[in-house]
């Protein structure tokens, strides 16, 4: 799950990563309310899930409350990427000397967090990577041995960080940017920039943050920090009803039963010549009432003109997916042909109660191929 700014700084600020003062405000009124409260120069900051907001014109500076309040009329319903701006952060206003980037994520390949600092911040890191690799340091941390205070100061060192003081602070923060990782269970902590002040003073000017979907049932706090306005409306809908759905931009409605057959069917309508127009996952269970929901998601994408239901079935059951079909055909009208491949426990038994109800929009195929064929000629 990503965290927006001002919520990733609210965990930054809990394991004590320096953060400046702020305050969220939906309305330009409450913006100006904000800086009153604030007090001297702010910035009014867009939040949205995506990056690249100071680009688009998310992010102004303002030196008055009046001006906090103009700048938030004009960010607030602002599109960035195709994310509506609802929600600004009023932030009192640094100044800034230098620009650096510091980022804790997770190796797969190695099993270990993996630590990024550069100098080089406030632009893209895969700029960095890509133009200046040799100005990126890197650290690997062993989850056993944790954050050890000679590792920082080595990818200090590697960074080519010189000054004194500045070490001292982002050793520091190191160590804590690491236990806040650890302990909210994120995939990624990202600082960019990390600025240092014309005083000296370090400190995280931005806050990227991702949390581990899987661990959120131990972090109550943290998982009440999704915004499901920040979704678009089906995907909201399907994950009301437990099901995995992501809209894509094709016109072939997909559905089957586990992540990978879902993705291996996306690539065969695609090596058919068709486009998906979105991933769902029935998951192992596929019960009637699942195929039922996923059905209804899926045929109320305008975009959609054909559904290819992939089945694989283990512990799925056929026959319990075919009568889903039927309970769906029953309860809402869906008018898209629907091909079904069925395969595994119960497909005969499957296919006798779909041939025996025989719906006119409904057509059966043996292989995965066939029915990703014909549900893309079916679409047009
Ligand atoms: P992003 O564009 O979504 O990554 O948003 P950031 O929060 O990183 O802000 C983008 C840029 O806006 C930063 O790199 C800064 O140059 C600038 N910026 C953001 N906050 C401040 C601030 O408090 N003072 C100043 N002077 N510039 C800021
Ligand atoms: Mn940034």
């Amino acid at each position: 799950m990503d965290l927006y700014e001002y919520q990733g700084k609210e965990l930054f600020g809990r394991f004590g990563v320096p953060v400046s003062e702020g305050r969220l405000a939906t309305t330009p009124a409450e913006a100006r309310t904000a800086a009153e409260q604030l007090a001297g120069p702010i910035v009014v900051k867009a939040q949205v899930l995506t990056g690249g907001r100071g680009k688009a014109g998310g992010i102004k500076l303002a030196d008055s409350p009046e001006d906090a309040e103009r700048e938030a009329e004009e960010i607030l319903g602002l599109d960035i990427n195709g994310h509506v701006v609802r929600k600004l952060w009023i932030e009192q206003a640094s100044e800034i000397a230098k620009e650096y980037y510091l980022s804790v994520t997770f190796d797969r390949g190695t099993k270990k967090a993996l630590f990024l600092l550069t100098t080089e911040g406030g632009i893209e890191i895969e700029e960095v990577a890509e133009n200046n690799p040799d100005a990126l340091a890197r650290l690997h941390v062993d989850p056993l041995e944790g954050s050890q205070p000679y590792q920082g100061r080595r990818l200090i060192y590697g960074a080519g960080i010189a000054d004194p003081s500045e070490q001292k602070q982002i050793l520091d923060i190191i160590g804590k940017l690491y236990t806040c990782f650890v302990e909210t269970d994120a995939m990624l902590c990202e600082i960019n920039p990390l600025i240092v002040t014309p005083e000296g003073e370090v400190r995280a000017l931005d806050s990227k943050f991702t949390v581990d979907d899987n661990a959120l049932y131990k972090h109550h706090d943290i998982a009440e920090m999704r915004d499901l306005e920040a979704y678009p409306p089906e995907e909201r809908a399907a994950r009301e009803k437990g099901v995995t759905y992501v809209k894509l931009d094709g016109e072939v409605g997909i559905l089957g039963n586990g992540a990978g057959l879902v993705m291996s069917t996306l690539d065969v309508i695609a090596l058919v010549g068709g486009r998906p127009a979105n991933f769902c996952d029935l998951g192992g269970g596929g019960d009637a009432q699942g195929v039922v929901d996923a059905l209804e998601i899926i045929s109320a994408d305008p975009q959609v003109r054909s559904i290819v239901f992939n089945i694989f079935a283990g512990i799925t059951r056929c026959d319990v997916v075919a009568e889903g079909i039927l309970q769906a055909l029953s309860q809402t009208k869906i008018e898209h042909p629907i091909v079904v491949r069925f395969d595994g426990t119960n497909a005969d038994e499957g296919r006798a109660i779909l041939a025996e109800a025989a719906p006119p929009n409904l057509h059966v195929e043996a292989t995965m191929l066939d029915a990703a064929k014909r549900a893309v000629k079916l679409a047009g």
